[in-house]
C-alpha cells in the first residue's frame, strides 16, 4: 500500500502532511511513501530527512497521485490534484467540505473515498486524531505573539530604575481550544489576562490558567448537544456586548476566537465598543476568515480603527510549520491506524470516527452536511 504526500507550499500554506518520524513509522508497518520533492522545504524538512526515514522522493506530480493508495492532504484538493485522482484511491486532509462542497461532489463522482481532518468527532477517543485542535492551539498561541509584536507596550510588569511599567491587560474572548492556548501564552509573557466564553464550563480552566473570567450570565441555553456552544440570540449577543464593553475599553490587547460549529462567527467587538479604546491598542481577529468576531477586520489584512489596530490573520498554524506539521502527522497517522488491519486497509463505518469523517465511499455522499450543501447548490443551478 502506498501513501503520497504532494508538496503544498504555496500562498499561505508551508506545512507537509506527513514527516519523516511518522514516515518511518509507517515503513515500518508495511506501507511505502511517496513525498514529492521540496514538500517539507516550507516546515524546514529536506527531501534528505524524508528519504533517510525510508520514503521515495517523487518529482512528477501526476505519477505521484496516480499511483497513491492514500493521499495525505493537509489542505483542500486542488482541481489539478482533482484530475489526477481515480477510482478506489483514498484522500484525508482539511477538505473545506462545508465550503467547498463541489470539490467533494467530485472525488465523489471519481470513486474517490475522502476523509475530512474537520469532521473528526471531538470526543475522548478521537483525541490523538483532532487536528482542528492541533491547530487551533497553535494559532492561539501565536495570536498571542502578533498582537505583543504589534503593541507599542510591554506584556510584562516591569520595575526598573527609570519607572515601574504595569502589566498589558489582555482579554480573550471565545475560550476553546485557541482561547486557551492565547490566556497561556498571554500569561507566559507576563500580561494579566481576562477571558470570556458562552460556555459556563470552561470558568475552571480559565482560572487554571490565571486568568479573571468574566461572568455574562445569559437567560438562554447556551451550549447544545455534545458540550459545544450554541448560536445565541441577537438579544442575548447585545446584552453580552454590553457587560463586554467596559472589558473592552480596558484591554490593551483584545483576542478573539469565538466560533459556534457549521455557523459564521459571531460579532463580540462592534465599532462602538473599538471607539472606547485606548490609541494603540490591539485587536487579532482569529475568525476573520470565517465573518469574523470584529467588526470591520479583514482576512489576512492588518487594519487601523479609530487608532486601534486589527489584525485578521489566516492560516497561522502555517507560520510555525515544522511543529504544526510534526502534530497534524500525528494526527493522520492515529486515523490510518483506524483504517488498517492486517495490512490492508478496511473501513469499518460503525467506528463513530471512521463513519464521522468520511465525507463520500463508494459514489456515495455519506455526510449529511454535505449532501444538503450539494443539493442546495443545484437548486441554484
Ligand atoms: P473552539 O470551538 O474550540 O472554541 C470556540 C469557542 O468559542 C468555544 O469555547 C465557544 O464556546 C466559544 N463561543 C461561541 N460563541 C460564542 C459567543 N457568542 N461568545 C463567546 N464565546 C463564544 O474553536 P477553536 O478550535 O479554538 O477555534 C477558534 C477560532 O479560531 C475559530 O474561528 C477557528 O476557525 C479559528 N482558527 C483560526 C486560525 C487562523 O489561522 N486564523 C487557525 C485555527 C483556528
Amino acid at each position: 500500500m502506498n501513501i503520497a504526500v504532494v508538496n503544498e507550499n504555496r500562498g499561505f500554506e508551508r506545512r507537509v502532511a506527513l514527516v519523516p518520524a511518522v514516515v518511518s513509522t509507517l515503513v515500518k508497518q508495511g506501507w511505502s511513501v511517496t513525498i514529492e520533492q521540496g514538500a517539507g522545504l516550507g516546515a524546514a524538512i529536506s527531501d534528505q530527512a524524508f528519504a533517510e526515514a525510508g520514503a521515495t522522493i517523487g518529482i512528477n506530480k501526476a505519477e505521484i497521485l496516480g499511483s497513491a493508495d492514500v493521499l495525505v492532504k493537509v489542505s483542500p484538493i486542488t482541481p489539478a490534484e482533482l484530475d489526477c485522482l481515480r477510482s478506489g484511491q483514498i484522500v484525508i486532509g482539511f477538505l473545506n467540505p462545508l465550503g467547498n462542497p463541489q470539490t467533494i461532489g467530485q472525488l465523489n463522482d471519481r470513486g474517490v473515498t475522502a476523509f475530512s481532518m474537520e469532521m473528526i468527532p471531538r470526543t475522548s477517543r478521537a483525541q490523538s486524531m483532532d487536528a482542528l485542535s492541533s491547530q487551533a492551539s497553535i494559532a492561539g498561541y501565536k495570536a498571542v505573539l502578533l498582537a505583543a509584536d504589534a503593541l507599542p507596550r510591554y506584556f510584562p510588569m516591569l520595575t526598573t530604575a527609570a519607572g515601574t511599567i504595569p502589566p498589558a491587560k489582555v482579554l480573550v474572548m471565545g475560550a476553546g481550544v485557541a482561547g486557551l492556548q492565547a490566556i497561556a501564552t498571554a500569561r507566559r509573557l507576563g500580561a494579566t489576562v481576562e477571558a470570556y466564553d458562552i460556555r459556563p464550563a470552561v470558568k475552571e480552566e480559565v482560572q487554571s490558567l490565571g486568568a479573571k473570567f468574566i461572568d455574562v450570565t445569559l437567560k438562554e441555553e447556551t451550549v447544545a448537544a455534545g458540550g459545544y456552544a450554541k448560536e445565541i440570540s441577537q438579544d442575548a449577543q447585545e446584552y453580552a456586548r454590553q457587560v463586554l464593553t467596559k472589558h473592552v475599553h480596558d484591554a490593551d490587547v483584545v483576542i478573539t476566537t469565538a466560533q459556534v460549529p457549521g455557523r459564521k462567527a459571531p460579532v463580540l467587538v462592534t465599532e462602538a465598543m473599538i471607539l472606547g479604546m485606548k490609541p494603540g491598542s490591539v485587536i487579532v481577529d482569529l475568525a476573520a476568515d470565517q465573518g469574523g468576531n470584529c467588526e470591520g477586520s479583514q482576512p489576512g489584512q492588518t487594519i487601523e480603527c479609530h487608532g486601534v489596530k486589527i489584525l485578521g490573520p489566516v492560516n497561522l498554524p502555517s507560520t510555525v510549520a515544522t511543529h504544526a506539521s510534526q502534530l497534524y502527522s500525528k494526527n493522520v497517522s492515529n486515523l490510518l491506524k483506524l483504517m488498517v488491519k492486517e495490512a490492508t486497509i478496511v473501513l469499518d463505518f460503525s467506528d463513530d470516527i471512521i463513519s464521522g469523517a468520511c465525507l463520500c465511499h463508494d459514489r456515495e455522499i455519506r455526510n449529511q452536511r454535505v449532501k444538503d450543501a450539494l443539493a442546495q447548490l443545484q437548486v441554484q443551478v
